[in-house]
């Protein structure tokens, strides 16, 4: 039998359950809901978690469509789950724990005896290491953004290649190749000798149906090529960045874009301009250096120095 709190499966079975992570305001037992497949035949195993920021639901759209795709039958080796982690803010819809005021992706590898966030990440840090290879699903926020994979180990970490294979086994398109900071599931798992990467499906409010079937494609990809299941991986150049460029806004105003999410930008060309709300051109800001168009705000009213987007700079294939 396979185990992952109240889930226990034996091989060629599926089970879901509960991870104890303590109790609510009022006493109330919680648990996150987790889930086990556990493959007929021997194998890695692989750990997904989704929504460690409350408000980033496609990684829980991702696990939803998936677990009823997967025949344990069929499957070598274990995929353990965690389809929400952080329970406090995923029942409010935001992005930090209301409890603590924390983002879970800060506090990793977790402290059992920490705050709320420290303990739940410890919780679900100790599933995690159980696993061969760790996929954090994540998404930009509300924000838009295209998809993507982020690699955050950093260069210099001795398990940067594998990182960047999963990323490319995965298979967005597109990688971030930035250390991250400190506390980050993608950063504390490498550090354990565990592969790990941080897919970031697109962003939006609610589910963003391609960005789903974009993760469902990269989970099952991932699962092809490290051999739990008998399939042929599709795997494809991907373009790298390897920083950021951010854009706030020079005036107050409405933000319309000149550029598409992905489209490649050269230094000099119009990202964006800023009108006030009688249509008159404010301001107009250029990019600074080449890049891939990344990631913007989503409400279009901006003051002065709010965010309004960001180009992956220094990139590359590979
Ligand atoms: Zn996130």
């Amino acid at each position: 039998m396979t185990t992952l709190g109240t889930a226990s499966a034996a091989p060629g079975e599926v089970d879901t359950g509960r991870l104890a992570v303590g109790q609510t305001r009022d006493g109330t037992e919680i648990g996150l809901p987790c889930a086990v497949v556990n493959g007929a035949s021997d194998g890695k195993t692989l750990y997904l978690q989704a929504a460690s920021d409350g408000d980033e639901l496609n990684g829980v759209g991702v696990i939803n469509r998936l677990v009823p795709q997967l025949d344990p039958g069929a499957v070598a080796g274990t995929i353990l789950l965690v389809g929400v982690v952080n329970f406090h803010a995923f029942q409010v819809a935001e992005h930090r724990n209301p409890i603590d005021d924390t983002k879970m992706n800060r506090a990793y590898p977790g402290d059992e005896n920490g705050t709320s966030s420290e303990r739940i990440a410890a919780v679900t840090f100790d599933a995690a290491t159980r696993a061969d290879l760790i996929l954090d699903l994540h998404q930009g926020s509300t924000s838009r953004m295209i998809d993507e994979v982020r690699v955050r180990c950093g260069r210099r970490h001795r398990l940067h290649d594998e990182c960047l294979q999963l990323a490319k086994t995965f298979g967005c398109g597109y990688v971030l190749d930035q250390k991250g900071p400190e506390g980050q599931l993608a950063r504390a798992g490498p550090d354990e000798g565990i592969p790990t990467i941080d897919p970031e499906l697109g962003g939006c409010v609610g589910w963003d149906e391609d960005s789903i079937a974009t993760g469902v494609i990269g989970v099952f990809n991932v699962l092809a090529d490290y051999g739990f299941v008998d399939d042929t991986a599709t795997i494809d150049r991907q373009t790298r960045a390897k920083s950021f460029d951010q854009y706030g806004s020079p005036t107050g105003g409405l933000v319309s874009f000149e550029v598409e999410l992905g489209d490649r930008v050269a230094a000099g060309e119009p990202l964006f301009e800023i009108t006030d709300v009688f249509g008159e051109l404010k301001s107009r800001v250029t990019a600074n250096n080449d890049g891939i168009f990344w990631r913007t705000r989503r409400l279009p009213q901006v003051a002065t120095g709010e965010y309004v987007c960001s180009v992956g700079t220094n990139v590359d294939t590979y």
